[in-house]
Formats: C-alpha cells, sequence, structure tokens
C-alpha cells in the first residue's frame, strides 16, 4: 500500500477530519475546509541572462478566508507543485486561526531553482510571477510574504511591482519587506524567536532546562540559522546545524555567531574547520535534548522516528514529521512542539507588519518582540486547554483549536446551512 502519509495535502485533509470529528461540528465543516476555496496555476515566462524566454509554473492558493483575507508565504523550490502549495495554504489557515489572527490560510510558490537563477533573473522571475497573480492578491484580498528560498529583496521587487501594476504604493500587499519600505522591526528574526519561545515554554513544564540544553538544528535558513542563535545566546549548546548540502557536528558546541561569520564570507557551512562533517540524517538521530527540523516537509519518517533521541522536536519547518512518525514519537514520550505552534511566529509579526503599514504608524522591535509573545502564549494556553481535555497530541489539539474558529466564522457568516 502506498504511502499516503507522505502526501502533505491529504495529511491536511485527514487532519481536518478528524479535528471535525473529534469536536461533533456540522460534517459541512469538513466538506468545505478539506479543498481550498481557490487554486490559481499561472505560467510565469522570463527572459534569462542569455536573452532566451523560459516558462516555469507558479502557483497561489486561498484556503479558507471565513476569518479575513488569507495570508501566507511564497517558496521557491524545484519540488514546489500543486497538491504541496494547498497543504501549505491548509496549514496556514490552522495556524492563522490558532494564533487568533484576522486571517484565512494561503501560500504560493514557483517550481525554480534559486541556485541556478542569477540575481537578475530572480528579479524577473518575481515581477513576472506578481503580474500572473496580480488580479487575486491584494492587501484586503491574500497577502503573500517569504517562505522557502525567498527574502525581502525578493518581496521588495514584487511590491514594486505590484504599486507599479495600481499606479499608487501598496506596501500592505506583502509582509517580510526590507525595513525602509515598510517592514516591521523584529520579522526577520521572527519565526525562529517564535520557535524558541514555544521550545523553551514546553520545555520548562517537562523540567528541562533550555538554557542549558543540547540542541541539533536541521535546516540554517533564516529560521533555522535564527533559532540556533537565539539558543546559543542563551546558553543552549548547540552541538549540530545543517543545510542542503550537510552538516556540522561538534560535542562541545559550536560558536554559533562565529559559524554565522563563516556562513557570511562562504555562502554555506562546507568546510567550517571547527565542528566535524555529520549527514542531515545522522543529525536527526543525534542524542540531544532539542531537536529543531527546520528545513522541509517529511524529515521525521515511519523510517526514522524510532532511532530519534530527542526529548523535545521543535518543528520550524512546515510538516517535517508524518503522522506515522508522529505516533511513533507519541509512544516513546518525545514532545513535540507542532508546526502550525512552532513556526507561527512568522506569520504573527507578519501580521503585525501588515497592521503597521494599514495605519502608517510604525512600532518599536521592543513592542513587537511583546506582542509576539502575547499572542503565542495565548495560542499555546488554547492548544494545551484542548490538548487536556481530549487527551490528544499536542498537533491534534492545535487542530481542535483552529477548527473551532474556523467552524464558528462559517457559521455565523452562515455559510453551513
Ligand atoms: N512562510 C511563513 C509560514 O509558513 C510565513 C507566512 C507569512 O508571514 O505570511 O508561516
Amino acid at each position: 500500500m502506498a504511502d499516503t502519509s507522505l502526501n502533505p495535502f491529504m495529511r491536511a485533509q485527514q487532519s481536518f477530519k478528524e479535528a471535525v470529528e473529534t469536536l461533533g461540528v456540522e460534517p459541512g465543516v469538513y466538506e468545505i475546509l478539506k479543498q481550498p476555496m481557490r487554486t490559481f496555476e499561472v505560467a510565469v515566462p522570463f527572459i534569462r541572462d542569455d536573452g532566451t524566454l523560459q516558462v516555469f509554473t507558479g502557483y497561489r492558493v486561498q484556503h479558507n478566508d471565513a476569518l479575513g483575507p488569507t495570508k501566507g508565504g511564497l517558496r521557491f523550490h524545484p519540488d514546489v507543485n500543486a497538491d504541496e502549495v494547498k497543504a501549505l495554504a491548509m496549514w496556514m489557515s490552522v495556524k492563522c486561526a490558532l494564533l487568533g489572527l484576522p486571517y484565512g490560510g494561503g501560500k504560493g510558490g514557483i517550481a525554480c531553482d534559486v541556485d541556478q537563477l542569477s540575481e537578475g533573473e530572480i528579479e524577473r522571475l518575481s515581477r513576472e510571477y506578481i503580474r500572473a497573480v496580480s488580479l487575486v492578491i491584494g492587501p484586503d484580498k491574500d497577502i503573500p510574504a517569504p517562505d522557502v528560498s525567498t527574502n525581502p529583496q525578493i518581496m521588495a521587487w514584487m511590491v514594486d511591482e505590484y504599486s507599479r501594476i495600481r499606479g499608487e504604493n501598496t506596501f500592505g500587499l506583502i509582509t517580510g519587506k526590507p525595513l525602509v519600505i515598510g517592514g516591521s522591526e523584529g520579522r526577520v528574526e521572527a519565526t525562529g524567536r517564535g520557535l524558541v519561545f514555544a521550545t523553551r515554554q514546553l520545555a520548562k513544564e517537562m523540567g528541562i532546562e533550555f538554557d542549558h540544553a543540547r540542541v541539533a538544528v536541521q535546516g540554517f535558513g533564516n529560521v533555522g540559522s535564527v533559532a540556533a542563535s537565539i539558543a546559543y545566546s542563551m546558553g543552549a549548546k548547540v552541538v549540530a546545524v545543517s543545510d542542503k548540502d550537510g552538516g556540522l557536528y561538534n560535542a562541545a558546541g559550536i560558536d554559533v555567531n562565529d559559524l554565522l561569520e563563516y556562513k557570511r564570507t562562504n555562502r554555506n557551512l562546507t568546510g567550517y574547520p571547527k565542528a566535524e562533517p555529520i549527514g542531515n540524517r545522522e543529525l536527526l538521530e543525534l542524542p540531544v535534548d532539542i531537536l529543531f527540523p527546520a528545513a522541509l516537509e517529511n524529515q521525521i519518517t515511519a523510517d526514522n522516528a524510532q532511532n530519534i533521541r530527542a526529548k523535545i522536536v521543535g518543528e520550524g519547518a512546515n510538516g517535517p514529521t508524518t503522522p506515522e512518525a508522529d505516533a511513533i514519537l507519541f509512544d516513546k514520550g518525545v514532545m513535540v512542539v507542532p508546526d502550525v505552534m512552532g513556526n507561527s511566529g512568522g506569520v504573527t509579526v507578519s501580521y503585525f507588519e501588515w497592521v503597521q503599514n494599514q495605519s502608517r504608524f510604525y512600532w518599536s522591535e521592543n513592542e513587537v518582540n511583546q506582542r509576539l509573545q502575547e499572542y503565542m502564549s495565548r495560542a499555546m494556553a488554547a492548544m494545551h486547554r484542548m490538548h487536556e481535555r481530549y487527551g490528544v497530541t499536542l498537533r491534534k489539539a492545535a487542530y481542535l483549536v483552529a477548527t473551532d474558529r474556523l467552524a464558528q466564522a462559517m457559521r455565523v457568516r452562515g455559510w453551513l446551512k
């Protein structure tokens, strides 16, 4: 039998199904949530540096807008496909509802390999993507943001292109922008900061001292590198980190600031002299207190879950653990901070950025971080209440909170009768 648990779209459907059944709400809630309201597939033509024209496939998915305009990142990755983007949009609906943000879930992306593109090509591709989806996005409709392999510079080109099409500056179109054109203080660090915050809180409840914990981090992008750096600054021992080309291990701990400096000059982690090379798979199985999978989907599966030795898995990536692996971890007593909670700091500060854009009034980094903490604590408390009430995993509890809110919104809006 094919392992459907590796298909993130089917997994997202299954999670909503279980939540609707556990809550005992109208079956129509599942009928609506089991697929996105709108899925756009676009052809994105752009001119390569050598003058040839190439066409890439792009997507934008709007899962459910009962709670507000849809919101979610854009990823540039060779594996981007319709089912993946649909699942990621569904997970955004859960994240936004869980955090109490006035948004539904959206997501988008382009199937491409940024390592094969020059900066000029990435700019032209980004602008063409916005032209292709400009009719369906907007500050009150659907608000993109960064995700895997996209960054503030790409957001800047995109908001510029949209503003040109509209004939007016529309900074509220997109979040994760550079500060000088309406970005928010704290947005770049928000996902990693939130991940450390949520994981540290759970560790405390389990009697594990995060500030002295041994930590391994898979993925050294915007989420993993910030989480590693904050954990290191708190005193935790970061024994291993990795990126897509492989990892580094030092049982005595890695100086994360030094490594960040090395990455700035060398562009990747390879060859760093103060640690041993380690494979991505081995990294996941290290004897640590805390494991942060902060790369891509399907990293902890039925194949390796049994070998995980961490006490807590704090999910920075979206969908790193399959349901079968989840069950194995649960039986082993490994606690999991689910992705929809663990990486929700990003979209939460994106919401703050959008509020600042719409009100033209900007906050200090302190205000941003303090509000981030408030939103995350509230969501963690709601998740915990469901965890205790229904005796389910934290992931299932997060889905219960979110599905209940989505059901309430659809009910009062009259969608269910
Ligand atoms: N891409 C991020 C996520 O998966 C952030 C989305 C946003 O800021 O809208 O949560």
